[in-house]
């Protein structure tokens, strides 16, 4: 007689719900952080022309060196750093935690934030420890400091700009906590596009920093693509625990076309940034909703009864984020992604009509 999977199954695993992605068909989708364009034809003909000459029957360059080359480049990585790519910041997130989950080891994280730290760091078997930002979502530099020391994490992790707060975390009190870390502290900065703030210049500085971007929320979600960059002491064990061929040969094609046309992106990306700043106004102006500032290509809010709104938006055909129940420092709170102009004025018209029926 067989056992059962609750005989067989990990605690903690059994205990996860799984990371929940709604279905979006037909919806305005502002739910996820993408970026809402696509690439213009000429750029997809290039590509198009890329992916027919590829060698799909031939297992990617396991290094990826063309492309780490031109991301080198594109996110003015340090000579004197190693990059280690992954499928996905994701993926990056737990090659980390496998690399360093001895047993007891632990996980530090500033709450809230992205719900994959703690995930992934259950899931690779290691202890994780929360720490609450202020009510603000600024970071909390004594309590911060105060948990390192006492839980001497193996990893920790800053998302900067945060998710789902969308601000950026004071830059000195983020080194004292690096300078206080007695292992690897992972600066996350997958908003970068629309921060222009960032720790990548400062690898050198401090020995045990590493800084992960991504390409998602820049326009090429799809391709699954992250990066790591930091000191090749860290990254080459790092690298042992990435599977062989974790880029696949399209991704690896259609990122290189696509950051050699890197002002496309950059150009979608400002059109983002100009799109936010419209709408934490317009949101700003609409009576019982409290908008939070954004670093980030989405927008934390608060309405008396999240509940209600996130689901009369959904019926006008919106679909949010509802982040209400979700940690105590988020009760009311909805993130909207900033999409086109229109999709934003459906979303406002859809908020503005769902807030007085
Ligand atoms: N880090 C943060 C802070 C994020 O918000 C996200 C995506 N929501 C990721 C990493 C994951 O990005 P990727 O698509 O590169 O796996």
């Amino acid at each position: 007689m067989p056992k059962s999977p609750e005989d067989i199954i990990r605690d903690e695993i059994r205990a996860l719900s799984a990371y929940h992605v709604p279905d979006s068909g037909g919806m305005v989708k502002l739910d996820a952080m993408e970026n809402p364009y696509r690439l213009p034809s000429e750029l997809a003909s290039a590509i198009a022309a890329r992916v027919t000459a590829a060698a799909v029957n031939r297992y990617p360059d396991p290094g990826a060196r063309a492309l780490k080359t031109q991301l080198r480049g594109a996110m003015q990585i340090p000579a004197d750093m190693e990059v280690v790519l992954g499928n996905g910041s994701d993926e990056l997130i737990q090659m980390l935690a496998l690399a360093v989950a001895r047993p007891g080891a632990v996980v530090l994280g500033v709450e809230p934030s992205f719900v994959m730290f703690r995930m992934i760091a259950t899931i690779a078997g290691m202890r994780y420890v929360g720490v609450p930002l202020n009510p603000d979502f600024t970071i909390a530099a004594g309590p911060t400091i105060a948990a390192i020391e006492q839980h001497q994490p193996a990893l920790i992790f800053i998302a900067y700009p945060n998710n789902p707060s969308g601000n950026l975390f004071d830059a000195d009190v983020l080194a004292r906590i690096i300078a206080a870390a007695p292992g690897i502290v992972v600066i996350d900065e997958a908003y970068h596009a629309f921060a222009g703030r960032t720790f990548m210049p400062r690898l050198a500085e401090f020995p045990n920093l590493l800084v992960m971007r991504t390409v998602s929320k820049l326009g090429l979600a799809g391709l699954r693509l992250g990066l790591l960059a930091g000191r090749e002491n860290w990254l080459h064990h790092i690298d042992k625990v990435r599977l062989p061929y974790n880029v696949n040969v399209l991704t690896q094609l259609v990122v290189a076309e696509a950051l050699e046309h890197r002002e496309v992106l950059e150009t979608q990306a400002a059109a983002i940034r100009a799109e936010r700043a419209r709408m934490l106004t317009e949101l700003r102006h609409l009576p019982g909703v409290e908008a939070y500032g954004s670093d980030a290509n989405f927008i934390l809010f608060r309405v008396a009864r999240a509940d209600p709104i996130f689901d009369g938006l959904k019926q006008r055909g919106v679909l949010i984020k509802n982040l209400n129940g979700t940690h105590t420092l988020l009760a009311g709170c909805l993130r909207v992604t900033i999409g086109t102009p229109g999709e934003n004025a459906q979303f406002l018209n859809a908020l503005a009509a769902t807030l007085n029926p």
